[in-house]
């Protein structure tokens, strides 16, 4: 990760881009992040189905990486340690949403869903 990151700071700063503002960044992530989104409007297609057509994933591919760009300069620029801000923050999703209330059983429809939003709920009824 360091290596990613210190290759992507040196792609700034001989681009001069270096000098973004945070708020710049956000909105990039943000649009690219709207590209990605467009490859599936009008359309609801499973993983597999969207695994076996290598046009999309080509497409998925090069959004994606978009917003993964945008989002690591954003923290390059920050000076942040990408890696450990990415494990705690799993670190807290993990604790917050344990596994074995999320997984889905297999004798009935993904049943995590509910699960989910009961403890986002409880977890905004405490922010407040
Ligand atoms: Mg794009």
């Amino acid at each position: 990760m360091k290596e990613l990151e210190k290759k992507l700071h040196k792609h700034l700063k001989d681009r001069h881009w270096h000098q973004l503002r945070p708020a710049d960044l956000a909105k990039s992530i943000m649009i690219e992040g709207a590209e990605l989104l467009e490859l599936f409007q009008w359309e609801n297609l499973s993983l597999e189905e969207i695994k076996q057509n290598k046009e999309k994933v080509e497409e998925i591919k090069s959004e994606l990486a978009d917003v993964l760009i945008y989002a690591m300069e954003m923290s390059v620029l920050l000076g942040l340690d990408t890696e450990k801000l990415i494990r705690k923050k799993l670190a807290a999703v993990q604790k917050k949403y344990p596994a074995k209330l999320m997984r889905n059983t297999g004798d009935k429809e993904p049943g995590t869903e509910s699960e989910y939003w009961r403890i986002k709920k409880e977890h905004r009824a405490h922010k407040k």
